[in-house]
């Protein structure tokens, strides 16, 4: 009884604040009609790239809860890695009368007819975590810093070689994200700043000789890839010498890299695992980390994410201009795409608990 009561009263809050929010939505318009703010029951659109990966279905969960809280519906939907899948996917929102759309491509560049479509439909369409090129019809951009992420990645390569203190030389070996994801390059080019000077100077040698983004690029981030190319790297470059540290992009490359190193032993007897690192602070990375496997991830908080996309919605939607904090960096080929970019966080043993479980991202159950 008492559990009903409470349940009742708690939809009761729940109906108090979605009119207060759809109120205030219009209220800020000044007049309360339809079709200006906020209205309630305006339906947003949402294309993920793929269910394969946690963070895109935590993005995906996190954007969709933040839209329903302003008092919109959302639309969410999955392209699971196929470009062509995506383009219908969005076509159908279109068709469907969404009133926004917020994109997380698979292939940054095979969107731009759709998103004509987008624009002589007048929805506004907002670029999430990954920009689309070649279009000026993207509105917005929410991110984080990317080439940060890169760095992040490199330094703590860097510091855990001791390279700073003149150690070295050491062998290391690059791979970078997909070549059709427009943050894999700002990923590779931030790592490069850092390591580059000390593949210069010899401190770093990359025995299998690929360094060019072209010779290290995962398609669709695929761990599996990842593997086979590690796998195959170890055998021919690695047969007298042992690989101290692997560049890795993104948490799932990183997994498919350890299976490789396992395979041939690294991680017993004398032969200990390289500095790995990773992105996304997803759940078998962290384990992992825990477990003394992958070194390093870059975390970035999806929930931030989240937040600032479906505020640029609601701005946008509401005829107000989005808060933005960089007008320079993200030129698209077509313009400069406005951005708000978060800042993300190294993540390693020493601090996985204080920034991902006091954080709340994770309990310290999920992490057992
Ligand atoms: C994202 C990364 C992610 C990668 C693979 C990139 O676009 O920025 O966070 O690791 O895609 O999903």
């Amino acid at each position: 009884m008492r559990n009903r009561r409470a349940a009742l009263a708690a939809i009761a809050g729940a109906a108090v604040l979605a009119l207060t929010l759809t109120a205030c939505g219009q209220n800020s318009e000044g007049g309360g009609k339809e079709d200006k703010g906020p209205a309630e029951g305006s339906t947003i659109g949402i294309a993920m790239p793929t269910k394969s990966s946690e963070r895109w279905i935590a993005d995906g969960d996190n954007v969709k809860k933040d839209l329903e809280a302003k008092g919109y519906k959302a639309k969410l939907v999955y392209g699971e890695d196929d470009p062509d899948q995506q383009v219908s996917q969005i076509e159908n929102l279109i068709t469907q009368g969404v009133k926004a759309l917020i994109v997380a491509a698979i292939d940054n560049k095979s969107l731009n007819n759709v998103l004509q479509q987008a624009k002589d439909a007048g929805i506004p369409v907002i670029a999430y975590d990954r920009l689309i090129l070649g279009t000026p019809n993207v509105d917005y951009y929410a991110s984080f810093d990317n080439s940060k992420v890169g760095e992040l990645q490199a330094n703590y390569i860097v510091d855990k070689l001791g390279l700073k203190d003149g150690k070295g030389p050491f062998n290391i070996e690059l791979f970078a994200g997909s070549n059709d994801d427009n943050n894999t390059k700002y990923f590779f080019n931030g790592a490069m700043s850092v390591l580059q000077p000390y593949i210069d100077s010899k401190k770093l040698v990359v025995r299998s000789g690929q360094t060019e983004l072209t010779q290290v690029t995962t398609l669709r981030w695929d761990g599996a890839t990842a593997q086979r190319r590690m796998d195959d790297i170890l055998t021919k470059s690695y047969k007298s010498a042992r690989v101290d540290a692997v560049l890795s992009p993104y948490d799932g490359i990183s997994i498919g890299i350890l299976s490789a190193l396992k395979s041939d032993s690294y991680g017993s007897g004398d032969k200990p695992l390289p500095v790995l690192t990773g992105q996304d602070a997803e759940l078998a990375s962290v384990k992992s980390i825990t477990a003394g496997e992958q070194t390093q991830t870059v975390y970035k908080d999806t929930r931030k994410l989240a937040e600032v996309a479906s505020n640029m919605v609601g701005a946008v939607l509401d005829g107000k201009t989005p808060e933005v904090n960089d007008t320079k960096t993200y030129d698209n080929g077509a313009k400069v795409v406005p951005s708000y970019l978060l800042q993300p966080v190294s993540v390693d043993k020493d601090n996985y608990r204080k920034v991902l479980v006091d954080g709340g991202y994770y309990t310290a159950d999920q992490l057992k």
